[in-house]
């Protein structure tokens, strides 16, 4: 009998035809600012819309997605805290301004027929849904943008920290993170003119570098769990799309 013939009778073989077809699964983190367009402060509209478009082409070319948005254009609990608030009560404020920021995508997303659910870690259970997991891995087979709020439910966390919290959990293969530059840079590209993109950093390097482009502790978490960070621009449109299909200016973060 030869090789292929074994290989047609073994039994695990209807298993693996009739297996579903797993689907690319994926996590993009914004910050809050993203969603101010031109503005100082707060969400506007047509940037809120542009972002769901940009997600939507994601969502039909048939890739699970999750979102997390920070709060940074409303509220930081850093802020407050220089200004004479505790840390912990600023940083409460901080998670309820994500949830508002969720809630302003969720509608933008529904508005041109994307179903979505809200799941936040402080229980607001009057507006959105807490977050359990198992009810979230459903809501995206379903076929659902399941938007994850409030980071990781406690003060003196980022919402960086609750992306990659939630893209390990989600088994996501990956993490975006939508910036307002086209990726690391060696120094801060909008006060250096010398300062050079990296087209790829090891998480190790970012650490050590101290390059700043997420907190420590979600470095840190993506490391363990072997999850890429991509770090894009996402005000150019389109952008978010061809980074997902393994083109356009980002610098990728993976390996030891
Ligand atoms: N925050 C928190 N715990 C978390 C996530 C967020 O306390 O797990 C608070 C914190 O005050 C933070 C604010 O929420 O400053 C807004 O989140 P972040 O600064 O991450 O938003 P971004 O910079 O991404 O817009």
């Amino acid at each position: 009998m030869s090789e292929n013939a074994n290989a047609s009778s073994a039994p695990n073989q209807s298993v693996e035809i009739n297996a579903p077809i797993k689907k690319r699964r994926i996590l993009l983190k914004m910050s809050g600012e993203a969603l101010m367009g031109d503005s100082a402060f707060g969400i506007d509209p047509a940037t809120c819309a542009a972002f769901a478009k940009e997600v939507k082409e994601v969502y039909d070319s048939g890739i699970e997605v999750c979102l997390v948005i920070g709060g940074g254009n409303i509220f930081r609990g850093i802020s407050g805290a220089a200004q004479g608030m505790e840390r912990a009560t600023a940083d409460y404020m901080g998670m309820l301004a994500t949830i508002m920021n969720a809630l302003a995508v969720q509608n933008a997303l529904e508005t041109i027929g994307v179903p979505t659910r809200v799941q936040s870690a402080i229980q607001v259970s009057s507006i959105c849904e807490p977050y359990i997991r198992r009810r979230a891995q459903r809501h995206m087979e379903k076929g659902r943008v399941v938007i994850f709020a409030a980071g990781v439910g406690s003060p003196f966390f980022t919402t960086d920290t609750g992306a990659a919290l939630r893209a390990a959990e989600m088994g996501c293969e990956a993490l975006y993170k939508g910036t307002s530059v086209d990726g690391v840079y060696s120094a801060d590209p909008k006060k250096d003119p010398n300062a050079t993109r990296y087209d790829n950093l090891s998480y190790t390097e970012v650490l050590q570098k101290n390059l700043r482009i997420m907190d420590a502790t979600a470095i840190s978490l993506m490391r363990e769990n072997a999850i890429p960070i991509i770090v894009f621009n996402i005000r150019e449109k389109d952008r978010l799309k061809q980074v997902i299909n393994g083109q356009g200016i980002c610098t990728t973060i993976c390996g030891k």
